[in-house]
Formats: structure tokens, sequence, C-alpha cells
């Protein structure tokens, strides 16, 4: 978990190469649907266009089919799901179905301002008009009021993991590595 912008993609793909497992990303899978055009992707675009969530019913489908394929049945790492309460019980409940348990959560703790500074330097230079000002703020403003408090919710489980996601991407890789790799897998 983390803001938009904290790095999370590109650090769990690091990760769940280091554990073997895929790593699954509902806005990987999303941004795909809408390249090809398929009718997940037509209707989660209208969401993602003005940084809203896309409706739990849909992604957590998505998810529930995606962690259904044989990659998956060692374990997986989740790269930007669950991202709503909703979504917390849904996996839960897909969890337990495979025998496993949810081993950690990691959360990237990084300084809003500069993030969103850094998006928006982003967006000029690569002209990405998806990526107006309105739309970055908005995500930020999505994340702190429906998956900032999921943080809370897995902490009472005691798995939260909370890694400084500032600085170069190998120093984070390590603080997560350093964290994870002793942590018992179910
Ligand atoms: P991301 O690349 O993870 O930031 O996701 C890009 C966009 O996809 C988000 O801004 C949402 O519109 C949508 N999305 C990704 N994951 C979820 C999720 N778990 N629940 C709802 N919408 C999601």
């Amino acid at each position: 978990m983390g803001p938009p912008g904290a790095g999370k993609g590109t650090q769990a793909r690091v990760a769940a190469d280091h554990f073997g497992i895929p790593a699954i990303s509902t806005g990987d899978i999303f941004r795909t649907n809408v390249s090809n055009g398929t009718p997940l992707g037509k209707k989660a675009q209208e969401y993602m266009d003005q940084g809203e969530y896309v409706p739990d019913e849909v992604t957590n489908l998505m998810v529930r089919n995606r962690i259904d394929e044989p990659d998956a049945e060692p374990g997986f790492l989740l790269d930007g799901y669950p991202r709503t309460l909703a979504q917390v019980e849904e996996l839960d409940g897909m969890i337990k179905y495979t025998g496993h348990a949810l081993d950690a959560v990691v959360v990237l703790t990084v300084d809003a301002d500069e993030i969103v500074a850094q998006l928006l330097r982003r967006a000029q230079v690569e002209g990405r008009a998806d990526d107006t000002e309105e739309v970055i703020r908005r995500r930020q403003e999505v994340y702190g009021e429906q998956t900032e408090p999921l943080v809370e919710v897995y902490r009472t489980r005691g798995i939260v993991h909370e890694i400084d996601g500032m600085g170069a991407v190998e120093e984070v890789t390590k603080r997560i590595f350093d964290a994870l790799d002793v942590v018992p897998q179910s």
C-alpha cells in the first residue's frame, strides 16, 4: 500500500521476483483492458480518468479470477488491492479458500507534497493528458479517504510493515527485503 506515485508498482515487481510469486497489479490489469478496448476496460476507464476507484464488484471479480490462475497457487503479491474496506473483506474470503493466509502488508510511506510535485513534473514532461493536476490531486484524496484507513485494520492484525519509501529504488527495495525476509510464510 501507499499513495499514488509512491513506487508501489516498481517495488511490487522486484519483491514478487524475489519470492518467486506473481505480482498482481489491479491498475495494470485495468490499463491492459483499456488498451485492448474490452468491455471491462471501457467501464474502468470512466473511473480511472477521473481519479476515482473502479466499483468494488468489478474489481473484486477480476482479482478473484486472477488469483485462481495456476501461477498464483504458491502465493501472490497484490499491488493496488485492496483499496476499500469492502475489498478487504472480499480478499479475506478469497484467501481463506486458498488455504493460505495474508502474511504481510507493506505500506510505503512518502512525503505527499514531494510526490505530487514529481507526478506533476512527469505529467508535464510526458504530456500525459490523462494526468492533469486535478486528477492527480483527486487520486491522492481518494487514497486518503478510502484506502489509508485500511492500514489500521491490518495493523490490528499485526501484519503491517511500514517502510520509508523515499530515496533510491534500490534502497527502498533493501528496506522491504529486510522486513519481509524474516516473515514466516503461511
Ligand atoms: P494504480 O496503477 O494502482 O494507481 O491504479 C490505477 C487506477 O486503477 C486507479 O486510480 C483506480 O481508478 C483503478 N484501480 C486500481 N486498483 C483498484 C482497486 N483495488 N479498486 C478500485 N480501483 C482500482
